[in-house]
């Protein structure tokens, strides 16, 4: 269950009201890299590894109540800098009033005019409180969410979620000159330097965590490079010396088009610069699948009643 404190995580304050950053800012609230998405991705990841993998649960559940909590400081900080707005529609009964006192003459309501049409979704549409909209009012979408069930994958995935909730920030803080605003982006920018690494270090833990799954890659494509196109061709550790992960020597294939004629398509091609073998390859997918799903019959019951959880709690997460 969730229980609510109603402290904020981290102290946010803001110096004046500014609508317009406000909408910026909802961004981080319903965008693509918010922190809703970061929430519910790993929130959703958290079901599929909670008997097999409870450390990773107990991870999973803390990052996505901590950002629950990010979301909650966005949406505060909105509010703050909408300040003024609310109260002014509200005011509708009495344009008059508006127009001459609060708005101090009819230039302030030029400019308030203006901010509506750029600010639609807050000076039309809620009336001064934050949307689940990203900053160009495009609705929140669980399409966000990325979650596949094998950490392998998930904790790569919210490697890059938490890059790119890094980098709005980033983005973010040129457009505030608000002291107070700023400290509370850097922290919630701060933080998603710190989730990166926790999901870094948790899928070191998991080994072997390449290739992502279960089944192994075909030896006579796994440390190919395709020269695609005429001119400066590039070298790199992308396409020369070993690979990072595998350790295979990369083949540089100069002329694609002749490589593919030559070998039929490349059915025929042969395994070069690698000790992996189709018999290696046979024998490690079936080692992996035995010990993945092993761990799985032997966390989950197959048949039978199921119980979710245990009151109280049972003590504390495996560590792996
Ligand atoms: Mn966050
Ligand atoms: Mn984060």
């Amino acid at each position: 269950m969730f229980y609510h404190a109603k402290e904020l995580q981290f102290n946010a304050r803001v110096s004046a009201p500014d609508p317009r950053f406000a909408r910026l800012l909802l961004e981080q609230f319903g965008g693509a890299n918010g922190e809703l998405k970061a929430a519910m991705q790993y929130f959703v990841q958290a079901f599929g590894v909670k008997q097999v993998y409870p450390d990773k649960y107990d991870m999973l559940m803390d990052i996505a109540t901590e950002e629950f909590s990010h979301l909650e400081i966005v949406g505060a900080t909105i509010q703050m800098l909408l300040k003024g707005v609310n109260g002014e529609l509200k005011d509708a009964a009495d344009a008059e009033e508006i127009t001459t006192t609060l708005l101090d003459g009819k230039e302030k309501k030029e400019t308030y005019i203006h901010d509506a049409m750029i600010n639609p979704h807050f000076f039309a549409l809620s009336g001064g409180g934050p949307v689940v909209t990203d900053s160009n009012g495009v609705p929140w979408s669980g399409m966000y969410v990325n979650a596949n069930t094998d950490l392998t994958v998930d904790l790569r995935s919210n490697m890059g979620a938490e890059s790119r909730a890094k980098i709005v920030y980033e983005h973010l803080m040129q457009y505030t000159d608000d002291p107070y605003v700023k400290e509370t982006l850097r922290f919630l920018m701060t933080r998603e330097i710190a989730h990166f690494q926790m999901f870094e270090a948790a899928l070191e833990t998991i080994q072997p965590n390449f290739p992502p799954g279960i089944l192994q890659g075909d030896p006579k494509h796994s440390n190919t490079y395709y020269n695609m196109s005429k001119g400066m061709d590039a070298r790199g550790p992308w396409n020369e010396g070993k690979s990072t992960q595998l350790g295979e020597e990369w083949i540089f294939i100069e002329d694609p088009q002749k490589h593919v004629v030559e070998t039929n398509g490349l059915t025929e091609r042969e395994p070069e610069g690698t000790d992996r073998t189709e018999e290696s390859v046979a024998e490690q997918n079936s080692l992996l699948a035995a010990e993945r799903s092993g761990e799985i019959k032997a966390a989950v019951p197959a048949e039978g009643e199921a119980q979710w959880s245990h009151f109280p709690e049972d003590g504390q997460p495996g560590r792996r």
